[in-house]
């Protein structure tokens, strides 16, 4: 069984394998420490969008 990966960005399925970003750590566990982190998959042309968009500094809108 295949299993199904959705774009997180434009909500394709990706067909290809793409990227993931991570948001910053935002739950605390027991210990107090932060383990929580926002994970997003990202299809290969939303990634490339935003890998450039770093690169040359441009606005992520
Ligand atoms: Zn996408």
């Amino acid at each position: 069984m295949a299993i199904s990966v959705t774009c997180n960005k434009c909500r394709r399925e990706l067909d290809v394998p793409g990227g993931i970003l991570f948001g910053p750590p935002s739950k605390q566990n027991y210990d107090g420490a932060l383990e929580y982190s926002l994970k997003l998959h990202l299809c290969k042309t939303c990634c490339d969008e935003i890998i450039t968009a770093i690169l040359v500094n441009k606005d992520l809108s």
